[in-house]
C-alpha cells in the first residue's frame, strides 16, 4: 500500500524525499501538498493502487512555497480539477507574481552541504499555478476534518503547520523542523530567529502524533518529544 494510515482518516506517502498527505473527508479527498515539479505521476500512480481517481481530490492545500511541496501543483491541478489553498504570503511566489527568496542554511556542516547540494540541482521557482483560497492563522478549514490553520514563518514567510482534531490531535509540522536524522531544524530558513519562534509556538500545542515534510510520523510518548525540544 503506497499510502500508509498515520491517524485516523489520514494518509502519508512518501514522494521521493518529502511526504505528502491524503484526508479523507465526506465529498472525497484533501491532497496536502504535491511534490516536485516532475512527481505528480507518482501521486497518480499512488492514487489508482489506492483505488481512486484524480477527480477524488477535491481540494490541494499547499504547505509553502518550496519547490518539493509546490512544485507539482499546476500539473495535479489539471489532471484533479481541484482548488488550492495556500497562505497568502507564499502564494504569490506560486502565482508567479513574487520573487523566489532565497533561503539560508542552518548551522553546522550538513545543512551547509545539503545547501549548496540543493542550489545546484533544484530551481528554487515552481511552475506557476492559481490559488483560488488564501489561509490566515487561527482559521478553521471547512474540510480535512476541519484543520486548523497555524502560520509558523521562518522556513518560508508563508509556511503554515496544521493541527487536525479528531479522534485525539494530528499535528503536521511539515517544514517548521524535520526528523530525519532525529529531530532537527529543518536545513533552511528564510529567518532562522523566526523559524525557532515558530517552533516554541508549535511546542505548546497538545498533540497525540506529529507529521512531518520530511521524515518519519513520531507518536505517543515519542511525540513528547517534540514538545520537549522546542519549548
Ligand atoms: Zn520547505
Ligand atoms: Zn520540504
Amino acid at each position: 500500500m503506497p499510502f500508509r494510515l498515520i491517524f485516523p482518516g489520514v494518509y502519508e506517502f512518501a514522494n521521493g524525499i518529502v511526504n505528502n498527505w491524503l484526508i479523507e473527508d465526506d465529498d472525497g479527498w484533501t491532497l496536502i501538498d504535491t511534490g516536485y515539479p516532475n512527481k505528480q505521476q507518482t501521486i497518480l500512480d499512488a492514487l489508482t493502487a489506492f483505488g481512486k481517481k484524480p477527480r477524488d481530490i477535491k481540494r490541494i492545500l499547499v504547505t509553502h512555497r518550496h519547490p518539493d511541496h509546490a512544485g507539482g501543483l499546476a500539473a495535479l491541478k489539471q489532471t484533479t480539477g481541484a482548488p488550492a489553498w495556500m497562505h497568502p504570503l507564499d502564494a504569490g511566489v506560486v502565482r508567479g507574481q513574487v520573487p523566489v527568496k532565497r533561503s539560508t542554511p542552518s548551522p553546522g556542516v550538513l545543512p551547509w552541504v545539503l545547501y549548496h547540494v540543493m542550489v545546484n540541482l533544484v530551481p528554487g521557482d515552481v511552475p506557476p499555478a492559481e490559488i483560488e483560497n488564501e489561509i490566515a492563522d487561527g482559521q478553521v478549514l471547512p474540510f480535512g476534518g476541519g484543520l486548523r490553520v497555524i502560520h509558523t514563518p521562518g522556513h518560508s514567510a508563508g509556511h503554515c503547520a496544521f493541527l487536525l482534531e479528531r479522534d485525539g490531535n494530528l499535528l503536521f509540522a511539515v517544514d517548521a523542523c524535520a526528523n530525519v536524522m532525529g529531530l532537527t531544524p529543518s536545513f533552511v530558513y528564510d529567518d532562522h530567529a523566526q523559524g525557532r519562534e515558530s517552533l516554541r509556538k508549535l511546542a505548546r500545542i497538545n498533540f497525540d502524533a506529529v507529521c512531518f515534510g520530511h521524515g518519519k510520523v513520531l507518536s505517543g510518548a515519542h511525540a513528547k518529544k517534540f514538545n520537549d525540544k522546542w519549548r
